[in-house]
């Protein structure tokens, strides 16, 4: 499927305003997509085993959304098909006392993941500058004068830019996406979690009074993606009013970057070769003399 109107890799400008949540003309056969998307799970449990065993480069991918824009369940789905020792979710939350005493990327740092496996930000960096630019955060952190200049944005779509450039430098493929919902099906979406009584315990009032910042949110990610988009990192700008679509969407990009990729087990040493060899002679014959010969 053509998914490439909805990849910012700094080669053309992301205008919000522009971009409709639903993706009506790609979403016409539902029952297509589901089946695409089962494929793309078990594509990427037989790629995911082969990049681990590989174990030189790592994904990171980034999550980020309006309140109920669909990233637990697209994590759930999506991971549904690989191993879970490949994978590891951190969840960013508002930041403790701790993790303010330090500087924003400090938290994401000590999360990124290792060689052969696949990191999930839930939520990341990236809060710094869309919370933390609509509520202007910065003012009431304990940062030195000279550091809260109105610049401070400007510099962080920098420092991030130049972060993410290191992690490609450094094996680390990162991959952004913005789950895109209209502020409607949010509406939908908390009515949802009001009704159904098993959902109220991920009602937040929180969450629903920052609704009333909805056009400061959508401004602040317009410019978070258009500063931060590049070739080594780039922003999907995926239609979330379809779990469905959101989830067949990030499944397929996740697949795209395996094949890129394309993982292969490490090859067999003739020194191996021979162990190998000698292990099954042991298995078969339980003569320990075998570890002996040359
Ligand atoms: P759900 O979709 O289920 O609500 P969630 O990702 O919103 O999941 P929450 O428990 O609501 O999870 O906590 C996330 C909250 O933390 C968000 O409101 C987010 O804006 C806030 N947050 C995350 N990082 C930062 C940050 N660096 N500065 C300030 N707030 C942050
Ligand atoms: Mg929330």
């Amino acid at each position: 499927m053509k998914l490439d109107k909805y990849r910012f890799d700094g080669t053309k400008k992301f205008k919000i305003s522009e971009f409709d949540t639903k993706a009506k003309s790609l979403t016409t056969d539902k029952e297509m997509i589901l089946e695409n998307s089962e494929l793309n799970l078990r594509k990427l449990g037989i790629m995911q085993d082969r990049f681990y065993a590989q174990g030189t480069e790592a994904i990171l991918i980034i999550l980020q959304a309006m309140d109920a824009g669909g990233k637990d369940g697209a994590i759930k789905h999506v991971m549904s098909g690989v191993n879970p020792q490949g994978v590891q979710v951190t969840n960013f939350k508002v930041p403790s006392s701790e993790e303010l005493a330090h500087d924003y990327l400090w938290r994401c740092i000590k999360r990124l993941p290792e060689r052969g496996k696949i990191g999930i930000f839930n939520r990341s960096y990236y809060e710094d500058v869309l919370v933390g630019k609509v509520h202007e955060l910065y003012k009431g952190q304990n940062l030195p004068e000279r550091c809260k200049s109105s610049k401070i944005f400007d510099e962080r779509y920098e420092q991030i830019t130049n972060f993410e450039k290191y992690l490609w430098q450094n094996g680390i493929r990162v991959l952004k996406f913005f789950f895109n919902i209209s502020k409607e099906e949010q509406k939908k979406r908390f009515m949802k979690r009001i009704d159904e009584k098993n959902k109220n315990w991920k009602l937040s009032d929180s969450d629903v009074k920052e609704r009333k910042f909805w056009n400061d949110y959508m401004k602040a990610y317009e410019t978070a993606i258009n500063k931060t988009s590049t070739s080594y990192a780039p922003w999907y700008v995926i239609p979330a009013d379809k779990k469905w679509f959101a989830r067949f969407f990030l499944s397929e990009i996740l697949v795209g970057t395996m094949n890129d990729i394309d993982p292969k087990y490490p090859t067999v040493t003739k020194e191996k070769e021979k162990l190998i060899g000698q292990c099954k002679e042991y298995l078969v014959n339980e003569d320990d003399k075998i570890f002996d010969k040359k």
